[in-house]
């Protein structure tokens, strides 16, 4: 067989008519996936999903193709009715958001457009939107410095290692220390090994949150290095926001430079009410900032703001084929200097698409929206006599929570319940929860349950059925639990460490 439908071209005049009549097909297919998932996730475990998605999808390289509209087809029909979708209110484990559609509309032009970000001559317009992107984005975290800029990279991961690659050659006079809590992002100790610096001096957090006493005393230590600070504005556990103000002065007194890692937090900005929660971000040299978190947009969409734009010079690099200097000389735009990769998405496009579209007002709300929802959810957690909610603010979005018969056990057969709780209801399809180990008030760490509230639109009301679906599985898994361990039964799987 030819290669049909899959062989047209997405762009020119005729491409649009050919991406109709497939996108016809994806959406069909989406729908009718959604309807027959029925649920956030799809039934049976990982051995089921990998059988029905298996006989849906493979031979993936046949020796003759299908066509377009068949492969579009069955592999859609696959994924969908094997997501996890954020979209259903029940799926609410990671900072993993449903995205508007609005942005996967832009996603849509963009990837047919395909515009490369690394050369004018790829991306002549798509570089300009994401120029003018970058600028909001860098007004956004630091209104009153003169020269903000920002770059546009993958995620939080790549912002942080962009961040600390920035440090780094700005550090003089010795290998640059860098200074961080206990609830710090894993992706930073990991940026510190790629850039070849000292692993991370970690401090004592207390209530998830930097005790500035313990930074202090951890800089003071180290004092005659170049430091770098990193602090976290909305940790991915539980949402806790570093006490901002406090650290970014202590930073200060000890010349140490200021990273906050916001790929959580950061779109707090977006709203008048609850923008002081990041009061200090504007004295952070640079900043980590996910859209693809509260900001509803479909992965990848993170961005690093720096204060002042000529932090980025260590970034410029010279292809001859990208940017030779008589082009740039002649006015074409330099972009190869704008990221660690080379060839790179137009993800500012959507990102743009939905600034305009929302406007700051209505980001804001849609971020009001998830932190109200939260409050009210953990209100009926608090209120719920089978549940137990972590001690202490809620953080962001992120509720922590466990069934109250797990306190009845042992600190071991207790977390296994939870454990239990969590994996009995993806298995069965029904919810899909987290899971964090935090403090539970007595100084004990503990397993817990964690719903990261993210869904702009979906009422407290909706969320409420997850409550009951815990308390039941918990109480399933306590009465199947035996009474000495040894055996198979899930409520005695050890946790891992
Ligand atoms: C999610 C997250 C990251 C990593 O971001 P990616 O976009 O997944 O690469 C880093 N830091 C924090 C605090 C996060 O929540």
């Amino acid at each position: 067989m030819s290669a049909g439908t899959g062989g047209h071209l997405a762009g020119g005049i005729d491409g649009p008519g050919h991406l109709r009549a497939l996108t016809s097909v994806v959406l069909d297919t989406l729908e009718a996936a959604a309807r027959a998932r029925g649920g956030p996730l799809p039934a049976g475990g990982p051995d089921a999903v990998t059988r029905r998605t298996t006989a849906l999808a493979a031979p993936v390289l046949p020796e003759d193709g299908v066509g377009g509209e068949a492969a579009l087809a069955d592999l859609v029909r696959a994924v969908a009715e094997g997501a996890a979708d954020p979209a259903d209110p029940a799926c609410v484990a990671h900072l993993h958001c449903p995205p508007l559609a609005v942005a996967v509309a832009a996603e849509l032009a963009g990837a047919a457009l395909n515009p490369s970000m690394d050369s004018w001559d790829q991306a002549p317009a798509a570089g300009v939107i994401e120029e003018l992107t970058t600028a909001a984005l860098a007004r956004l975290v630091h209104p009153d410095a003169s020269a903000p800029d920002a770059l546009i990279t993958s995620g939080g991961t790549e912002s942080n290692l962009v961040a600390l690659l920035l440090a780094r050659e700005w550090a003089a006079g010795g290998p640059l220390r860098v200074v961080t809590g206990a609830n710090v992002h894993h992706s930073v100790h990991r940026a510190a090994w790629m850039l070849g610096l000292p692993a991370p001096t970690v401090v004592a957090c207390s209530d998830g949150r930097i005790d500035p006493a313990a930074l202090d005393r951890a800089l003071t230590g180290l004092a005659g290095a170049p430091l770098l600070v990193v602090a976290t504005a909305g940790t991915t556990d539980e949402g806790r926001i570093d006490p901002l103000p406090q650290i970014a002065r202590i930073a200060g007194r000890h010349g140490a430079r200021l990273h906050v890692d916001a790929a959580y937090g950061g779109p707090l900005l977006f709203s008048e009410r609850l923008a002081p929660q990041l009061a200090g971000l504007e004295h952070a040299a640079t900043v980590t900032f996910d859209l693809h978190k509260l900001g509803w947009q479909p992965v990848a969409a993170g961005a690093l703001a720096v204060a002042d734009a000529a932090m980025l010079a260590p970034l410029s690099l010279r292809a001859d084929y990208l940017n030779a200097d008589d082009d740039t000389e002649a006015g074409l735009p330099d972009l190869l200097g704008r990221s660690i990769r080379t060839t790179r998405r137009p993800d500012a496009l959507k990102m743009a698409v939905t600034f305009r579209a929302l406007g700051r007002r209505g980001l804001g709300a849609l971020v009001e929206h998830c932190v109200r929802t939260a409050h009210e959810f953990g209100r009926a957690v608090d209120a719920h006599p089978a549940l137990r909610r972590r001690p202490g603010e809620i953080g962001i979005s992120t509720v922590l929570f466990r069934p109250a018969v797990a306190d009845a056990l042992s600190d071991e057969a207790g977390d296994a319940v939870v454990a239990a709780v969590r994996r009995t209801l993806l298995t069965e399809g029904r919810a899909v929860l987290g899971r964090a180990v935090a403090e539970d008030g007595e100084g004990r760490r503990r397993l817990w349950l964690k719903a990261t509230l993210l869904h702009p639109n979906a009422a407290t009301a909706d969320l409420l059925p997850l409550l009951d679906l815990v308390t039941a599985a918990a109480d399933r898994a306590v009465s199947e639990a035996p009474a000495s361990e040894g055996t198979d039964a899930p409520a005695a799987e050890r946790l891992s460490p």
